[in-house]
Parts: structure tokens; C-alpha cells; sequence
């Protein structure tokens, strides 16, 4: 009974370190052409200022990632 708890409990430890990962890997989306996401895409960081004062919040820079707007 003792080995099944410690199981239990190493399981749930590394579902916590899984999920933690995932969190760090996601990634803030970019608008498709903005300069982020073409910096983005040449695996660089967009150096503008507003963009990396966002980077920094793990966000997309609202002002150059606007959403796309319904012509
Ligand atoms: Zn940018
Ligand atoms: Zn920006």
C-alpha cells in the first residue's frame, strides 16, 4: 500500500513538471505580417520597444499584433 502512494505521488509530481513545461513553450501568437511575427519566424526577437516591453510579459505587443479586422 505504501509503494502504491509513493507511486501516486511520484506520478502526480511529474504531471505538474509536464505541465509546467507546457506553459513555459507556449508562446505568445502573433498576427500573421506583423514584425513580430516575421522576426518570429526567422527565429529572432521583434526588436521593437513596445514588442519587447511585451516579450517580457511572455505577450504579443497589442500595438503591432492587432487582431485581423473584418473588411
Ligand atoms: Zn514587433
Ligand atoms: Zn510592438
Amino acid at each position: 500500500m505504501k509503494t502504491l502512494l509513493a507511486l501516486i505521488a511520484v506520478a502526480a509530481l511529474a504531471g505538474n513538471i509536464i505541465a509546467a513545461d507546457e506553459k513555459k513553450a507556449d508562446k505568445p501568437k502573433f498576427t500573421a505580417g506583423s514584425c513580430c511575427d516575421k522576426a518570429d519566424k526567422k527565429g529572432e526577437k521583434c526588436a521593437h520597444k513596445c514588442c519587447v516591453e511585451a516579450a517580457k510579459e511572455n505577450k504579443a505587443c497589442e500595438k503591432c499584433n492587432k487582431p485581423e479586422k473584418k473588411k
